[in-house]
């Protein structure tokens, strides 16, 4: 069987100004071997019709899925409604988003009739928020031309592919991992080029098919909602560390591969002047391996677009304060894996590190001017409320820290080692969610259906509650720290920041609303200073070993009382900028 051409699927509800990097880099592969492949941007021509604020609204609700379990399931539709009714959505809306939806769908695959040859093979890349919109629409065009249907990306990873195969029986194929080689080679079974290669092998990104649209889309849309697009390109793929017991962003990447920088330079250049644009950004989970070589390099070779690569670390990776200097002068905003301030949480996350080496890295990039963006998760299965009161209790040492810039929910997802070890993780029972997918599948399919995101029950409580709580002790932070920016004031100084002159060091503290200095000289200041960077006491006796432990301890614990220091495990940080 041979397929006479391939059609790439990018259904609502994906990002507007975010075309899909792997769709473009599916098509690059597929143009690399000879094989005429388009990615339809049906997300967008939906986005149209409906109109961009409305989509953007359904994209975070219930009701956006909804619409497409009721076309998909028209029996199912009392269940759908009352589950909405529950949550305020009023009666009629979902009637009336369907009926402008099945226009939708059939004046675009009418108009899309002479590209979907009853041969030809429709790929439905799945990244978030789009599995109904690709069930339902997947369905109605295998039905009307006869189309291959495959699915690829998240809920297609083993048991969760073969769950959907096995439901809906108009899937041929689904690609959980490694989508680009396991497409292609799918393909060469039917008779087409075989693909074998690294990231090194795969071609720039092809976002043509995203200009053709963006070219023909009205002015006024146009800047409301995708003028400020952003094209994807890859540094890495997968993630060296792929330990953390949460994570299945790595899912779709078996390894972690760096791209050669030759290549990515290349990426760049080719993506500027295909597209005249540089409105490009760098994709990864975790930072590449030599990646001050690679800022420098890219700075030497491109260096109007300094200040626009963007990085993900782990924080274990940032612990010299040499990289947060080197991160300031290159412009380098930085995305790093916090998660949590609370140390027990954080061994069960597996993160790799300690909340002391976070506090650490934060002071780093506040003293450098490093804009650091991090989240902290709330209601893991784990959680305690100790974690809650211990977060609080760390809080108050860094309120002059930046805070995260978001509170996020846990989610369990399939594949993660919280979902293979649950007993490991306080875990009691995990199933589909009841809310989402209970409500939007029928009851019927309910036995086969394997999960990608699942709720779960714990025996330490229910985390309904603490959420408020953790978004208060947030916001508090963030008031206090964007204090002044809020009355459009800048910030001078750090709200706890040091300065000396010879053997006179200050601590000026304005954490806690009055506004204190602490005067240090002698063996305090040296002390001080050398737990500029973490020390454990081990370290602290020997480099002072003409002072007593009780005489140091003493000193320390004193820091500690004013919260100028933070000590974790017999290791000690001053804090002060
Ligand atoms: S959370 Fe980040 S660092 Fe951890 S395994 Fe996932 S991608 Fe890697």
């Amino acid at each position: 069987m041979t397929a006479e051409n391939v059609n790439i699927i990018c259904v609502p509800y994906n990002y507007l100004s975010l075309p899909s990097l792997d769709m473009a880099v599916l098509k690059a592969c597929l143009t690399q071997k000879g094989i005429d492949s388009k990615v339809h941007h049906m997300d967008i021509a939906y986005a149209l019709h409906i109109g961009g604020d409305t989509y953007l609204d359904l994209r975070d609700s219930l009701l956006g899925d909804a619409i497409f379990s009721a076309i998909l399931f028209p029996d199912n539709q009392d269940r759908v409604k009352a589950a909405l009714s529950k949550s305020g959505v009023e009666d009629g809306l979902l009637d009336d988003l369907v009926k402008k939806t099945e226009n939708f769908l059939e004046d675009y695959l009418e108009s899309k009739s002479f590209e979907f040859a009853p041969n030809s093979v429709a790929i439905f890349h799945l990244y978030s928020a789009q599995l109904f919109p690709a069930l339902c629409i997947s369905k109605k065009i295998y039905e009307r031309f006869g189309t291959r249907v495959w699915f690829s990306g998240y809920h297609c990873q083993g048991a969760c592919g073969d769950s959907l195969r096995e439901i809906f029986p108009h899937i041929e194929k689904t690609f959980g991992t490694n989508i680009h080689r396991s497409i292609v080679s799918a393909l060469e079974q039917c008779s087409l080029a075989g693909y074998v290669g690294t990231i090194d092998d795969m071609p720039t990104p092809d976002y043509s098919d995203f200009f053709e649209v963006f070219e023909s889309l009205p002015r006024k849309f146009k800047s409301a909602h995708i003028d400020h697009y952003w094209l994807q390109l890859e540094f890495s793929r997968g993630c060296w560390w792929d330990a953390c017991s949460f994570c299945t962003l790595n899912c779709q990447h078996e390894q972690f591969e760096n791209r050669n920088l030759e290549k990515i330079i290349e990426d760049y250049k080719t993506l500027a002047s295909k597209h005249g644009t540089v409105q490009i950004l760098a994709n990864e989970f975790n930072t590449v391996h030599g990646w001050k070589d690679y800022v420098s390099r890219l700075n030497e070779e491109l260096p109007g677009m300094k200040g626009s690569f963007d990085l993900c670390f782990k924080v274990s990776e940032l612990q010299n304060e040499k990289d947060a200097a080197f991160l300031s002068e290159n412009d380098i905003n930085i995305l790093v894996g916090v998660e949590s301030l609370s140390k027990d949480e954080l061994k069960l996350l597996n993160k790799g590190c300690s909340v002391i080496e976070a506090i650490q890295m934060l002071k780093y990039m506040e003293r450098h001017g490093v804009k650091c963006f991090y989240n902290l998760m709330h209601s893991l299965p784990f959680e305690t409320d100790q974690d809650l009161v211990e977060t609080e209790r760390v809080i108050k040492f860094i309120i002059h820290l930046r805070p995260p810039f978001d509170v996020e929910t846990f989610r369990l997802t399939y594949g993660s080692s919280i979902f293979k070890n649950p007993e490991c993780f306080s875990v009691s029972t995990m199933g589909m969610r009841e809310n989402v997918e209970g409500v939007l599948l029928p009851q019927s399919v309910h036995s086969q259906y394997v999960p990608f995101f699942m709720d779960f029950t714990t025996e330490k409580h229910s985390h309904s509650d603490t959420v408020q709580e953790w978004e208060n002790l947030i916001g508090k932070w963030s008031d206090a720290y964007y204090a002044f920016a809020k009355q459009r004031r800048p910030k001078k100084t750090s709200l706890l920041h040091m300065r000396s002159i010879g053997d006179i060091l200050e601590i000026c503290d304005a954490r806690y609303g009055d506004y204190r200095v602490q005067s240090l000289s002698g063996n305090e200041k040296c002390l001080y200073e050398f737990c500029d960077k973490i020390r454990t006491f081990e370290d602290i006796k020997k480099e002072f070993s003409d002072i007593n432990s009780e005489e140091l301890m003493s000193m320390l614990k004193s820091f500690i009382n004013d919260k100028t220091m933070f000590e974790e495990d017999a290791s000690y940080l001053s804090l002060a900028i």
